[in-house]
């Protein structure tokens, strides 16, 4: 269900009062994050005169080449610069989270911002910050709302290329190349529009997944090899590295991403997760099949939330103990694991 209160905010940029705005989005963004926010900063651009993308953190290489993102601001390189912006926007665009805590201290000056807050997302239980929402957990991915927003709002002739690109970015990544339950026929069709509008969806997927490190390859086999476990009681599948082997593999941000797909893959499994040892925390991806829910568990258990069948949460404990907890967790759900 869509709930869309940005009329008012419509016409305010129609009307070009809003001079300063910032796009923010989630830590470590992803393909979807970082497309929807440089696509809406792309198109802000003909109402707005100073649009930029704060993120909270860095995100991977292969999302560098998506157009605009040579002005991206991080916050952790520049934090200064980034509070001043939020400080003084007009208006602070939360874009694929919807809870201010998912951006750890940048949400504290988001929340104090002068100016107002709109969210635009897909994620459940969205938390009441915004002045403006235009949220529908059934949607695809951030990009897709992005793109019916503007379509619907101002109109589709404002979709150049550059814009068609970074939003065609996102409904790729967070569909799982167009394979995930996320994947409707309307999500195919809009796909078919994006390209119309110029998407290359040869070079955006080029750009994407065919960039990768030898060493983010040998990660991927040493987890397959060395480190995949079974839980067979439990239709689970479970990976976790520690501080040493990331080290040994050189692994920059985003290099783990995709690997917990792999559990899933298996016959059988129906529960995925991937336990990382990230220096400030420890992390955990989930993933699942049918309905059992990755995200109610990640809630339970380990502070997170995200989608039926892809959830993400965190942990202050060790990775030993992470991993105990996760393995007495899922014990929890062996009859519903089981009956998946
Ligand atoms: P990933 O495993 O790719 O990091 O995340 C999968 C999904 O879970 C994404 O939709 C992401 O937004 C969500 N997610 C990841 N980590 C967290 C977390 O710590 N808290 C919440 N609420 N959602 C998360
Ligand atoms: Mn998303």
């Amino acid at each position: 269900m869509l709930i869309n209160n940005t009329s008012a905010l419509v016409q305010k940029i129609k009307d070009r009062k809003l001079t300063s705005v910032v796009i923010t989005t989630h830590h470590k963004p992803d393909g979807d994050a970082m497309g929807s926010t440089l696509g809406l900063c792309a198109f802000l651009k003909h109402f707005v005169s100073d649009v930029v993308v704060c993120t909270p953190t860095d995100y991977s290489e292969n999302l560098f080449w998506l157009p605009g993102n040579a002005d991206v601001l991080d916050f952790e390189a520049v934090p200064d610069l980034v509070a001043q912006k939020v400080a003084l926007a007009d208006a602070v665009f939360c874009l694929d989270f919807n809870r201010l805590s998912r951006i750890n201290q940048l949400g504290d000056l988001v929340r104090e911002s002068k100016g107002v807050k709109v969210m635009m997302d897909h994620h459940l239980e969205p938390e009441e910050f915004a002045d403006f929402t235009y949220w529908n957990h059934q949607a695809s991915s951030t990009c897709e709302l992005v793109y019916l927003w503007i379509k619907d709002a101002f109109g589709a002739d404002f979709v150049d290329a550059d814009i068609a690109t970074c939003l065609y970015t996102g409904l790729m990544t967070d569909t799982g190349n167009f394979q995930h339950n996320n994947t409707k026929p309307f999500t195919l069709r809009l796909a078919a529009d994006l390209m119309e509008h110029g998407a290359n969806h040869l070079d955006i997927h080029a750009n994407i997944y065919d960039v990768f490190s030898l060493d983010r390859s040998k990660l991927f086999g040493y987890s397959l090899y060395k480190k995949l476990e079974i839980i067979p009681e439990c239709r689970t599948a479970l990976i976790h590295l520690d501080r040493d082997e990331l080290r040994k593999f050189n692994v920059q941000t985003g290099d783990t991403e995709g690997l917990v797909n792999f559990g899933l893959g298996l016959k059988d499994i129906v529960f995925s997760v991937l336990i990382i040892d990230r220096t400030e925390r420890v992390k955990m991806s989930f993933r699942s099949k049918g309905t059992f829910p990755a995200n109610e568990f990640a809630g339970k258990y380990f502070e997170g939330g995200g989608h039926r069948n892809a959830a993400g949460g965190q942990s202050t404990d060790t990775l030993e103990a992470t991993v105990a907890k996760f393995r007495q967790a899922v014990l929890d759900y062996k009859l519903e694991l089981q009956a998946i």
